[in-house]
């Protein structure tokens, strides 16, 4: 699968989680659209940095050419070098899968200005690759107007007279609705789209996304698709996604999780987490709520909220906002046998905590919100600090990292070395090591032999764990991430289901 976002950012890693949804880091370390963390999802492959294309890294690709006078004195256009340039992604994205078909998602609206050079380079595909080799759906919106009761049409007509203008006639319509779509609408879009009738797919919005493929493939999508593309199809096997949406329709027991983030009641910017938690919860037959935790108000000494739930994760995040709530949620947490769990920023807050209120160093901190602490129990490597520039890189992607026998965290991967994803900058300080281990901090897992700290556990504690990677970025429908799967099993045993 692939993505073709139409702005201009490199990558929408610089972006904020709060206008564009929760940055996913792929395998190669790669920052992307949260779209691909759904790609992942449904089509359980990891996948590469060639799925994540942006306008930006198009022009910025055609430029350093330009620069090194690839192009021989000649006049550098939107067709046909930003064009040639796309259909190249496209076609690299398809070689390096080695998948039989490239799923390949324009982003943005049919007609906006950005994303003409991908409509074009598309059409121009299907004439290098021939007809049936290219298959285009179009997804449209059929909005419900309240006063007459009705979905509309309207706009889909209009979208597919702006991509035939485009030089585009679509294979498939997906009709995406709030609402139930009636036999006679369907007729109508096949009618004034040219379309038969059996590609014009109704996609009513379902309680559980998880429920879409099933969907479709009851509507016949791959079949009608594998027509077209003269591709032979063996009978699909939906078995795993068939036991997971059974699992979700049984569920009649939830539990309540605590997410103290930086955006409260935001779904998109925590959106691999919050899938993570629910896949956790259909393979115990629970549903979990989540419980936005606001980390200002725990500031302000109201802990009202934490008493309410069944155990707490502190996801990633930059920045000191609201840092001083997370650390107490972490501190209730500890001391109230709470279940935790810490992702990236929530390990860094937890190893805060318990310097502070362990080892009582009073002022202890990250030298992300505290250049100047004396005490900075999690800080910048000093090799690291040496390579990296101002806004440089960060430690990014893939790294393995080594498991303790005898902790949870080896309890629930049950085996001796992993690999995850990591997005930061910050890391554990080792001068504080010894010290923490003694008074009851445990070292789970380390990257370098030792040298970089990885996961921090607790003694006495029924299951409290800080990483600092984002397991939430490999955790899939089918098989939920085994940190999360035991972390909602530790909430089980302790919680009062409702
Ligand atoms: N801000 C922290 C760091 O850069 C944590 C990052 C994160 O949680 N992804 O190290």
């Amino acid at each position: 699968m692939q993505k073709l976002d139409p702005y201009l950012n490199i990558d929408p890693g610089t972006m904020s989680p709060f206008q564009h949804g929760e940055v996913f880091v792929l395998d190669d370390g790669m920052e992307t659209d949260l779209d691909l963390g759904h790609y992942e999802r449904f089509i359980d492959e990891s996948l590469t940095k060639f799925s994540s294309v942006t306008t930006g890294q198009i022009y910025s690709d055609v430029l350093k050419k330009e620069r090194r006078g690839d192009f021989l004195g000649k006049t550098i256009q939107i067709v046909p070098h930003i064009t040639e340039q796309i259909k190249a992604m496209v076609q690299k994205a398809a070689k390096v899968s080695k998948a039989e078909v490239l799923i390949c998602e324009i982003g943005g609206t049919v007609g906006d200005i950005e994303g003409q050079p991908f409509l074009e380079a598309i059409r121009q595909l299907k004439q290098t690759l021939g007809e049936e080799n290219v298959f285009s759906v179009h997804v449209t919106l059929l909005p419900f107007l309240k006063a007459s009761q009705e979905l509309k049409t309207k706009p889909t007509q209009a979208s597919i007279r702006e991509l035939r203008r485009l030089g585009i006639q679509p294979d498939m319509i997906i009709a995406r609705a709030d609402y139930e779509i009636d036999q006679e609408l369907l007729e109508k879009i096949a009618l004034f789209c040219d379309i038969e009738k059996e590609a014009v797919v109704p996609s009513p919005t379902l309680d559980s996304i998880y429920k879409v493929p099933l969907n479709f493939h009851e509507l016949g999508v791959e079949r009608t698709i594998a027509k077209k593309l003269k591709l032979k199809l063996s009978e699909a096997n939906l078995d795993d996604w068939i036991e997971l949406v059974g699992k979700i329709n049984q569920v009649n027991r939830t539990i309540k999780v605590g997410l103290a983030g930086k955006y409260t009641d935001l779904n998109d910017a925590y959106m691999s987490v919050v899938e993570a938690l629910k896949s956790a919860g259909y393979h115990h037959d629970v549903k979990v709520e989540i419980e936005w935790v606001d980390a200002e108000r725990l500031e302000e000494g109201d802990l009202s909220q934490l008493k309410e739930i069944s155990g707490i994760v502190v996801p990633g995040g930059f920045g000191e906002r609201g840092i001083e709530g997370k650390v107490i949620a972490a501190q209730y947490a500890r001391e109230n046998n709470l279940p935790y769990l810490g992702l990236c920023l929530g390990m860094q807050i937890a190893t805060i905590e318990f310097a502070r209120n362990v080892l009582k160093i009073k002022n202890a901190n990250s030298s992300e919100f505290a250049p100047a602490t004396k005490y900075p129990v999690i800080y910048i490597m000093p090799e690291q600090e040496k390579i990296r520039k101002k806004g440089g890189t960060m430690r990014l992607g893939a790294y393995p990292c080594k498991l303790k026998k005898g902790t949870l965290t080896y309890k629930a991967y049950k085996t001796d070395e992993i690999s995850e994803r990591h997005r930061h900058r910050y890391e554990f300080n080792n001068r504080y090591k010894d010290r923490m281990e003694k008074a009851g901090l445990i070292v789970a897992g380390d990257y370098l032999d030792g040298k970089v700290v990885e996961i921090v556990e607790n003694k006495n504690h029924p299951w409290f764990v800080g990483v600092q990677f984002h397991p939430e970025f490999q955790s899939r429908p089918t098989k939920p991430h085994p940190l999360f799967r035991d972390f909602v099993e530790a909430c089980l045993k302790g919680s009062t289901l409702v």
